[in-house]
């Protein structure tokens, strides 16, 4: 749950004061990304935790709302739920306090509890907001059962796993992809070396995201640029997450890795056009007229 306080200035330590408004939106970035695979025409089956907490109710539902199944999404006693305590300041400035919560209680043994969910799955996508002991043990259920696996590396993490990394696609942020192969990325050229470091490292293809200058994507055989959408951007909140949902879904059905990417392009665009981050996802139908359009 994401807790967003909008106020002036932040207080100083110590110091207390009137905050403008407070409002609570459902967020998670496995939960950004189940709902934005979900409306980009997906079936979606979640595996995570809730807390125990007043909160826990509200985010099951919202995933059912979506249609996601959340047999899997198990409900943690004597603990929060995922939770982010967001100050945003008159300047626009963001200061955030996450509490990983439920999240941190996800264990392999949850994941090998949805093994058949794993197994059965056109493709599985993954984030890091749980354990990374979680997160290797439902790739190699799905790397033994063949099924495709996407990694989105967020939030990052410095000394990342090579096994993380051997999936058949990681699609790193550009700030992402820098912290984890050290490479500064400024230029198309830079994400395209950060790229290969990726793949050296394990990773089949690499999509690192470069909000409105699009994808470098290295594939197995290629290196593509492939540029974003022009929008009027106002809130590029979620934008990363609507292009990781929206990818998995339209590669598992099409198996063609380039036109997936430039779909998700047009998802990502789309939640770059609206305030906000689950309210920001684009349906399929709003995906495909724009493409239609362009
Ligand atoms: P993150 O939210 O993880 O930082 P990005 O900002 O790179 O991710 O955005 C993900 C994708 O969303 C981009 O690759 C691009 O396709 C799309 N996108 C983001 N911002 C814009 C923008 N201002 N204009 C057009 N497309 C955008």
């Amino acid at each position: 749950m994401d807790l967003v306080v909008r106020c002036v200035s932040l207080p100083s330590a110590g110091e207390t004061i009137a905050a403008q408004s407070a409002s609570e939106v459902c967020g998670g970035k496995g939960a950004n990304q189940a709902v934005a695979a979900a409306k980009a025409g997906g079936r979606v089956q979640m595996i995570g935790r809730v807390g125990s907490d007043a909160f826990a109710n509200r985010l099951m539902s919202n995933l059912v709302e979506q249609d996601i199944d959340t047999d899997h999404v198990l409900r943690t006693a004597d603990c929060t739920s995922g939770l982010a305590v967001v100050a945003v300041e008159q300047s626009g400035q963001n200061s955030i306090l996450l509490v990983a919560g439920a999240n941190g209680r996800v264990s392999v043994v949850d994941v090998q509890s949805a093994r058949s969910v794993i197994e059965s799955a056109d493709a599985l996508l993954l984030q890091l907001e749980i354990p990374t002991s979680a997160v290797i043990a439902a790739i190699r259920i799905a790397k033994q059962a063949g099924v495709r696996c996407i990694l989105d590396p967020a939030p990052v993490a410095l000394d990342c796993d090579d096994e993380l990394l051997a999936v058949d696609l990681v699609c790193p942020n550009e700030t992402e992809a820098a912290a984890i192969t050290g490479i500064s990325i400024h230029t198309i050229a830079d994400a395209h070396e950060a790229a290969k470091q990726l793949q050296r490292r394990g990773s089949k293809n690499v999509a690192i995201t470069l909000g409105e200058k699009g994808v470098a994507l290295l594939t197995e055989s290629a290196f593509h640029h492939v540029e974003a959408i022009s929008v009027e951007a106002v809130d590029t909140t979620a934008a990363g997450d609507a292009f990781a949902g929206a990818l998995g879904v339209y590669w598992a059905q099409t198996n063609d890795l380039i036109e997936s990417v430039r779909f998700a392009n047009i998802a990502g665009a789309i939640a770059a056009t609206r305030h906000g981050a689950q309210p920001s996802l684009a349906t399929r139908q709003e995906i495909e007229s724009l493409r239609n359009q362009k």
